[in-house]
């Protein structure tokens, strides 16, 4: 089997292929129009040509003037009706009276190519009248001539259809190879690129390939491959940011273990030491758990893995029940959760992660009020969509930190309560549920005056089905 043949050579066998074809229709018709031209020519000349003899031999058909005849290029043969050779020129050999063949039936010029020892001649079987009897008169001549023009011409057209295939080959191989020009420099580019992705060391910005022409094909498609390199680059740079984030997030925990571990182990303590050091290692240990948990769910979610149990459920009943739960913290800092326009909503959802979306807004909330201030939990059902808003009178968040508050890790304020630590987590897992949902999360707020996050659901998932798995975006 023969190696496929790459872009530039096929199509330059595509082009070739066309032109040759249409090239070949072309000459083979200019060649049959020239030949049956010169044919009907040499006709004519050959009637013109019987045209004097015939006059003589109608006015006088006793003279014998033909048989004297010994043109160079004209033979020339008189028949009767009856097909019998009445005279001929001197020129004419025996064998012609055979091949010329029988007479026509017609009254009509009938023209004949006949092939001979000396070549191939043209002759024209002209019927005319004398004494009232029908004769034949037949002029021949040899077409030697106009075979060599056909030869010269057919030749001549051979060498223009060779000359355009490869013309046609020439300018297909520098038309292509510029046109493909641009794609050998952006696969290049690109290449050189992937190495940079995949060198280790490399934490700088992936580059971009350069745009000639914006409105082009290969202008488009380099745009294409830079917002590719783009997300790449954001991606890449996320999961950097990630790593370092979550291995910082897991230290503080670890160091905290290992000190108080070392603090045990270093000599006899008494028994309160030992459950005081005791609860600050369980404490640490539900930190630990809290972000490897939520580390969890997200690298599910991120992998489409995200199981939801779906069942049909309300979810003011849900909201009800994550506010109980949120309830004792609450009453610590003295903080009221008030319910506003409290409605029957029913939705099919998984019970369990929707309470958990519900408590990560209820103890944000929480963490980020001062005491004595209330939130307000409302649901509110709109034609195709269902809200659920939080709203506390906390210390909000700056307009440059809101765009970024779902992000892993990411810390508008520090967090004011060390032992709710959520490690940062708890926005972007309640993102990664609200979308498992076909829902969305939206955050307003003002600094010192508070937050309000609102959940979308879409009201068509009121209609509940059997367990399925939600693949996130
Ligand atoms: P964590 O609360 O553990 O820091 P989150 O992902 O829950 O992580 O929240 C991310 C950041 O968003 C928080 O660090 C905080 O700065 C800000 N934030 C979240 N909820 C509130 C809120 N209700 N009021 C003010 N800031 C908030």
């Amino acid at each position: 089997m023969l190696p496929p043949l790459n872009f530039r050579l096929r199509m330059m066998l595509l082009f070739c292929f066309v032109v040759g074809v249409l090239m070949a229709i072309t000459c083979a018709t200019v060649y049959s129009i020239f030949a049956k031209t010169i044919q009907a020519e040499l006709d004519l000349d050959l009637v013109h040509a019987a045209k004097p003899t015939m006059a003589d031999l109608s006015a006088d058909p006793q003279k014998d003037d033909i048989s004297e005849l010994n043109l160079q290029d004209q033979m020339l043969l008189v028949f009767d009706q009856s097909g019998r050779l009445l005279n001929r020129s001197k020129n004419v050999d025996p064998g012609m009276n055979a091949r010329i063949g029988p007479l026509p039936e017609s009254r009509s010029v009938v023209f004949r190519s006949l092939d001979g020892p000396h070549g191939s001649v043209r002759a024209a079987l002209i019927p005319f009248e004398t004494d009232h009897r029908l004769l034949w008169f037949v002029i021949a001549q040899p077409t030697t001539e106009i075979q060599y023009s056909e030869w010269r011409f057919r030749d001549t057209l051979f060498g223009i259809w060779v000359l355009s295939l490869l013309l046609t080959a020439a300018i297909a191989a520098w038309y292509v190879g510029s046109a493909l020009r641009p794609i050998t420099d952006l696969t290049q580019r690109a290449a050189a690129l992937t190495e940079t992705i995949s060198d280790p060391i490399q934490t700088g910005r992936l580059g971009s390939l350069p745009v000639t022409n914006p409105n082009d094909e290969v202008g488009q498609l380099a745009n294409t491959f830079n917002a590719l390199f783009d997300r790449v680059d954001a991606i890449v740079r996320q999961m950097r940011q990630f790593v370092s984030d979550a291995s910082h997030e897991l230290r503080t925990p670890l160091s905290v273990l290992r000190g108080e571990t070392h603090y045990l182990i270093e000599q006899e303590r008494s028994p309160q030491e030992y459950q005081s050091t005791l609860r600050i290692i369980e404490g640490e240990l539900a930190a630990l758990t809290r972000i490897v948990e939520g580390l969890f769910t997200l690298s599910m979610a991120d992998a489409g893995q995200l199981r939801l149990s779906v069942e049909p459920l309300y979810l003011d009943e849900v909201l009800e029940e994550a506010c109980g739960i949120a309830a004792p913290g609450a009453r610590r800092k003295n903080i009221r959760i008030e319910r506003l326009g409290w409605r029957e909503a029913p939705f099919a959802g998984d019970q369990a992660l929707l309470r958990q979306l519900f408590l990560i807004l209820l103890e944000n909330a929480i963490k980020y009020s001062p005491p004595a201030t209330t939130i307000h939990v409302g649901i509110e059902i709109f034609e195709t969509r269902l809200r659920v808003t939080v709203r506390d009178q906390g210390i909000g968040i700056a307009a440059e930190h809101l765009p970024h508050i779902f992000e892993r890790f990411y810390r508008a304020a520090p967090d004011p309560n060390e032992e709710s630590r959520s490690g940062g987590l708890g926005l972007a897992i309640a993102q990664a549920i609200i979308r498992a949902h076909h829902g969305t999360i939206e955050c307003t707020s003002k600094v010192g005056e508070g937050s309000a996050f609102s959940l979308w659901f879409p009201a068509e998932s009121t209609t509940p089905s059997a367990e399925r798995v939600h693949t996130l975006a």
